[in-house]
């Protein structure tokens, strides 16, 4: 059961660490079950899907004429996002977990200046041996928030990170070590922006008791409970 499941992670994760449940390819039905156990921040890696569970929910809110049905629910945006497609996901997001590239930062940064908009962002650096080509190197982290106050219309919250897929825990601990020291680096390098930069999102279904080890403070679980992805 999901709840089951909400449950046991909220017993076992410090209180220091968020949890972000991921319900990309689940129905709106088991965010809902989610919710009424307790769960509050749900993430999402495709604008269309976004999109059509925020539609869902207002319809559900229209069928039962209460349009303060599940008000309190957040929507973090946790995919590869293309700057044509911000409208579909900016309006409805209380966090941007994957910024992965300056042509995006600054994509955003435009929106929100022609929406009159804040967009609370997190940085995603490329540590992991993984094919993709997405993610900031370290020096580009660094240089993007020696000239944060460029970016009126950002707000820079923090690190968003995956380890490597492998078996090697040794390989999963180098990951997020790395990650760690880019986040403390910037902290300690920006004491400007430090008051705002404080996520550290590393941490998923496999692996987020590791990352707990190296200071996450949001973990982002999808399979876990909602199960496996169809
Ligand atoms: C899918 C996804 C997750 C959740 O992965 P699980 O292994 O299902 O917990 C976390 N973070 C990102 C960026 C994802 O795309």
């Amino acid at each position: 059961m999901i709840s089951d499941k909400i449950n046991r992670l909220y017993s076992e994760l410090p209180a220091t660490v968020r949890l972000v449940a991921v319900s990309k390819f689940h129905p709106f039905e088991a965010i809902e079950e989610a919710y009424h156990a307790g769960q509050r921040i749900f993430a999402e890696s495709r604008p269309q899907e976004l999109l059509a569970k925020v539609r869902r929910l207002e319809e559900i809110r229209a069928e039962r004429g209460d349009s303060g049905y599940m008000a309190d629910i957040e929507w973090h945006f946790i995919g590869h996002l293309q700057t044509n497609k911000l409208k579909m996901v900016l309006p409805y997001v209380s966090l941007v977990q994957s910024v992965d590239s300056l042509r995006l930062l600054e994509a955003i940064n435009s929106w929100g200046a022609a929406n009159g908009k804040v967009i609370p962002v997190l940085l995603e650096p490329h540590v992991a041996a993984e094919e993709t080509k997405q993610g900031f190197s370290p020096e580009e982290i660094a240089s993007v928030l020696s000239s944060a106050s460029e970016y009126q219309n950002i707000l820079f919250k923090g690190i968003m990170g995956m380890a490597t897929f492998t078996d090697d825990e040794s390989v999963i601990r180098s990951d997020f070590a790395s990650l760690r020291a880019i986040f403390d680096s910037a902290r300690s390098n920006h004491p400007a922006l430090a008051q705002d930069f404080t996520e550290l999102s590393i941490g998923m279904s496999d692996d987020y008791p590791l990352a707990i080890e190296y200071g996450s403070t949001m973990v982002r679980i999808g399979s876990m409970i909602f199960g496996q992805r169809g």
